[in-house]
């Protein structure tokens, strides 16, 4: 990467970061390196301790989101090691949306007793997000929440973390550094699910933490380095190429992504099989208005709830063709799933509720497609 660097747009650092060196005949890429094992005599020598196309994936992610990153088995593994800061006994206080795997984790921890205390908040509620945090260790964040999409104004959350004393570690998973850079807004760690936009074709399971470039925020970095190396929650070098090689494109991925469900949410607003649009920053959603200030692009993921509950819901999501019916999000391709179909999903969350991961595609065609998969729901039965 040029000297330079800190002055290149994101779109410009997501495209050269993490190259070799260019010298005659190096090539334009770095290598998957496959190793378990280094000659002696440097500073890599094992396999679980450092890979090069570890270090070329972690070079851009940490240039993007403006700190040091570490890569991880998957965004769960990354999600235990952050955790794994917390001292026994200690206190976390989490998203009442959080990603459903994070909030298992949490009522796994306290459940053994090795968490005191689990403080589960509205993150759009700074106040209650500010008074939970009194006496906390670590403060987690999501923003925009899966699936609720609640927004949480990030320098006010930090800041107040920050002042009761207690770690913040945002993951960043939906709005990405494209749209939103937590560790400017005064957050400690950034935690990331890189199978969704960061890796961006649904081919590959990755995780990655980003900490803060502070004395602090250095400090942090040696700690879960030390916690990766010792448990091990390392990703192979393949998925790491795989995640890189997208990453390449997540400028442009998740600007076109984000102007479709701009135009989708706008257009669902008006469909008379649509009860509610999640949105975050669509003026028609009205749990939203609130810290939106934060995204200059409200992100790719739109919720909707559809008139006639839960087997409405369900019809949809068998009706459509373009729109896969599946679980995850953030791929080039749109898909779609009624959350509460798992039965670990919030009760607070909607039985009609769909999420839509919006994708690349023409926004047209995903328009026809899903618009005539609600207009059925609308049909009255045949005789
Ligand atoms: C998917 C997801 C995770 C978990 O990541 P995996 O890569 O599936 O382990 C964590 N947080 C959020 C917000 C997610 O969407």
């Amino acid at each position: 990467m040029p000297d330079s660097a800190d002055k290149l747009a994101l779109s410009t650092l997501t495209v050269t970061a993490g190259r070799p060196t260019v010298v005659p005949d190096a090539p334009l890429n770095p290598p998957i390196v496959l190793a378990s094992t280094y000659a002696a005599g440097g500073t890599a020598e094992y396999g679980r301790y450092d890979n090069p196309t570890w270090a070329a994936f972690e070079e851009v992610l940490g240039a993007l989101e403006n700190g040091r990153a570490l890569a991880f088995a998957s965004g769960l593994a990354a999600v235990a090691t952050v955790l794994d800061l917390v001292p026994a006994g200690g206190v976390v206080v989490a998203p009442r949306h959080a990603y459903l795997g994070t909030l298992g984790q949490l009522s796994d921890l306290l459940g053994d007793g090795r968490l005191r205390d689990v403080r589960l908040v509205d993150v759009a509620d700074t106040g209650e997000v500010a008074r939970a945090a009194a006496g906390a260790d670590l403060v987690l964040v999501e923003s925009p929440t899966n699936p609720a999409l609640e927004v949480a104004d990030l320098p006010a959350v930090c800041a107040a973390a920050r002042e009761a004393g207690a770690l913040v570690v945002v993951d960043n998973t939906f709005a990405t550094p494209i749209l939103q850079r937590p560790l400017d807004a005064g957050a400690d760690v950034v935690v990331h699910s890189v199978t969704k936009y960061l890796a961006g074709h649904s081919d590959v399971v990755l995780g990655a933490l980003v900490t803060a470039p502070t004395t602090r925020g250095d400090d942090l970095h040696e700690r879960l380095l030390a916690r990766r190396k010792q448990v091990g929650a390392i990703p192979g070098p393949f998925e790491t190429w795989l995640a890189l090689r997208g990453l390449r494109t997540l400028h442009l991925r998740v600007e076109r992504a984000c102007a479709n469900a701009d135009e989708l949410a706008r257009r669902l607003a008006g469909h008379p099989a649509v009860e509610r649009v999640r949105y975050p920053g669509l003026p028609t959603d009205p749990g939203h208005t609130r810290a939106t200030a934060q995204l200059p692009a409200y992100g790719a993921v739109v919720a909707i709830e559809v008139r006639g509950g839960a087997a409405a819901a369900e019809s949809v999501t068998r009706a459509t063709r373009l729109w896969v019916h599946t679980t995850s999000l953030g791929g080039v391709e749109s898909t779609l799933e009624r959350r509460r179909r798992w039965s670990g999903e919030s009760p607070t969350i909607p039985e009609n509720l769909i999420r839509l991961s919006v994708g690349i595609e023409d926004v047209e065609d995903l328009w026809a497609d899903l618009s005539a998969a609600l207009d059925d729901v609308l049909e009255p039965p045949s005789p």
